[in-house]
């Protein structure tokens, strides 16, 4: 598994893939050498919308 992020650099941008085990952790940008964190997953890995609206009938 990895995690594709966009360089915040806004001069950069370049998308990059880094290991999940990087999660909650800095990596750097291969372009542009900076350093950003990984953003951690707020929800468990499940797939879908957690609570998606149902639909109204009438
Ligand atoms: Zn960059």
């Amino acid at each position: 598994m990895s995690v594709t992020l966009i360089c915040p650099n806004l001069k950069c941008r370049t998308i990059l893939q880094v290991p999940d085990s990087t999660r909650g952790k800095k990596v750097r940008c291969s372009r542009c050498g900076r350093d950003f964190m990984v953003p951690a997953p707020k929800t468990p890995a499940t797939k879908g919308p957690a609570e998606a609206p149902a639909p109204k009938l009438k």
